[in-house]
């Protein structure tokens, strides 16, 4: 087939061909799509040329939840005085998401940006870039078979969580035939699925449970129930020790109550700084409001940063959400 993200891809294995060294980032407040489409094609690219300096440029820390996975220690500070021949950005919509990245992808000869987010800007010299796909984790799939390398078990424990993270186990509206397909194949490699779901999602520990509790406990709802707002201070953290990438989980709690139709987290960075969630069921894009305050993301589940005090932020939301109901 020569639709356009073959062609693409084919133009990006000539760039990863031709270069030596090669930086491979995610986006800052890496989730698990992130982390396991970097390392799975880290490892693909190192498969294919042993003599390739591959490197992952870490970004942000790793949620705690997503240390098992192989090779985790690829993923480390970089010194930015060494040659960069090409930069690999996965799953950032534009490059300020790439945090420390974005200077790397700057001293880079060439980037290739492969993302599925709609709003992705096409930062990169190649944009591979398909909103149609679960999770970037399925284009970093086709891209290593299109590579001719082997998609081992490690390399397929990488690409599972991250497809299955962003799909919420392969059951949000983003999951296609093809994740399926994709997800046979990834477990034809015999990897244990039972082991990665334990530690995926089920290995919450006290305090985030206590958190989770706590934040739930002050749902406060508008619309008829149709919106439900959770907030998370710094304070809260600190009375569960508890670190903000606990938050994990609630946003899509909020979401399957009956009712609601658009899901926020409100979580505090600081006092002059809330990074906002957004989720929804069935009607609203929300990627339509998390664009309207520089944010990105898809119609189901997308995000952005407010800069002013968390009941500021709080409201700001509310009015554009509220906006959005016909
Ligand atoms: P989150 O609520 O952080 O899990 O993000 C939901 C979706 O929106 C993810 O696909 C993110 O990549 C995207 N997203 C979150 N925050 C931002 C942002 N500030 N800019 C662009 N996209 C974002
Ligand atoms: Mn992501
Ligand atoms: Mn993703």
């Amino acid at each position: 087939m020569n639709n356009p993200l073959n062609i693409l891809m084919e133009e990006a294995i000539q760039l990863i061909n031709r270069n030596k060294n090669i930086f491979i980032s995610s986006h800052v407040q890496p989730d698990g799509d992130s982390v396991g489409s970097i390392l799975a094609l880290a490892m693909a690219v190192k498969a294919l040329d042993r003599n390739k300096n591959v490197r992952i440029v870490k970004v942000d820390d790793i949620p705690s939840d997503l240390l098992f996975l192989p090779n985790i220690e690829m993923i480390k500070e970089q010194d930015l005085n060494q040659p960069v021949d090409l930069f690999i950005s996965l799953d950032s919509s534009d490059m300020d998401r790439l945090g420390i990245g974005k200077e790397f992808a700057l001293k880079a000869k060439k980037i290739i940006n492969i993302d599925h987010h709609v709003t992705n800007d096409n930062f990169g010299d190649i944009n591979i870039i398909s909103s149609s796909s679960g999770a970037t984790g399925e284009i970093v799939f086709d891209l290593i078979k299109k590579m001719g390398v082997e998609i081992d078990k490690e390399i397929a424990t990488c690409l599972y969580t991250a497809i299955s993270m962003d799909t919420g186990s392969f059951m949000y509206s983003n999951t296609t035939y093809k994740t399926h397909l994709i997800a046979a194949e990834l477990l034809k490699t015999g990897i244990d699925i039972n082991d990665i779901n334990i530690n995926i999602y089920q290995s919450r520990s006290i305090e985030r449970t206590n958190l989770f509790i706590d934040s739930l406990n002050k749902l406060e709802t508008f619309l008829d129930n149709k919106i439900g707002i959770v907030t998370v201070t710094q304070e809260m953290l600190k009375v569960h020790n508890a670190k903000m990438e606990d938050t994990e989980g609630i946003i899509s709690f909020v979401r399957g109550i009956k009712p609601i139709e658009v899901a926020c987290l409100l979580k505090e960075v600081d006092e002059k700084e809330v990074k906002v969630s957004l989720r929804s069921k069935k009607e609203v894009d929300v990627s339509k409001i998390s664009s309207k305050f520089n944010g990105g993301g898809h119609i189901r589940a997308a995000g952005c940063t407010i800069y002013e005090n968390i009941a500021v932020a709080k409201e700001m939301i509310l009015k554009e959400i509220l906006s959005n109901f016909r």
